[in-house]
């Protein structure tokens, strides 16, 4: 089904092509309001996990998730760039165990959280990193708190609905503009003549947390994004 991103963040990630025909690579942000593929609509879903994701490492931490989320969740997770899977990590929960890298808080109340790191220092003596264990709504609370969070949840509402025709989308990065071309054609940016970036395409990337990292990090700066229809 043709499909716009409907409902939602300003900014959100695209994930899963593998349920499309045509759509952005996984990773890549779209704008609200934009037309973004040939999917079905269980992509809402998925869009909806990297997204939050990317909304929480723009808090400046780092970002896990759990395994329970399935091998597309992981996935879109991952397009929204996502650090790892906390069932991979040597970790421990609420208590430190010896040789742990990570010991992972359940809690909302940052005086607990704070409170229990450091008793755990005194009494183990020993490095560890510190992940709270958390919904998307309190990852605020702790991102300057903690090296990072493990999002349990309160994935942000993501719609997508059906739209006529899904025009080719040219994308200036410099100017976090994408042109959408249900008239003319453009090949560069109107404002500083830059090369436009296709969005919406039939390649499929290779489905690697590799491949999902680089896109990431290609668009990561991209905070806005505004369309014009050309
Ligand atoms: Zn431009």
């Amino acid at each position: 089904m043709k499909l716009a991103y409907a409902r939602g963040p300003p900014v959100a990630v695209f994930a899963g092509s593998w349920r499309c025909t045509s759509s952005p690579i996984d990773g890549v942000p779209i704008a609200l309001g934009e037309p973004f593929g040939d999917c079905g609509v269980e992509v809402a879903r998925l869009i909806s996990i990297a997204t939050t994701v990317r909304l929480a490492k723009q808090m400046g931490i780092k970002v896990y998730v759990s395994a329970e989320l399935g091998e597309e969740g992981l996935d879109a997770a991952f397009a929204g760039g996502a650090d790892g899977v906390l069932e991979e990590l040597s970790f421990s929960r609420n208590e430190y165990v010896e040789g742990v890298k990570f010991v992972v808080l359940d809690g909302r109340d940052v005086a607990d959280i704070v409170n229990t790191v450091r008793s755990l220092g005194e009494r183990f003596r020993k490095p560890f990193d510190v992940l709270v264990a958390t919904s998307y709504e309190f990852v605020p609370r702790f991102a300057s708190l903690v090296d990072g969070v493990v999002i349990t949840g309160g994935w942000v509402d993501v719609e997508v609905a059906p739209v006529e025709f899904i025009p080719e989308v040219g994308r200036c990065v410099h100017c976090g503009v994408d042109y959408l071309m249900y008239s003319g054609s453009l090949k560069r940016c109107i404002y500083c003549g830059r090369r436009l970036l296709r969005v919406v395409t039939a390649t499929k990337t290779p489905r690697s947390r590799a491949v999902y990292r680089s896109v990431y990090k290609k668009f990561a700066n991209i905070t806005t994004l505004r369309f014009k229809i050309v």
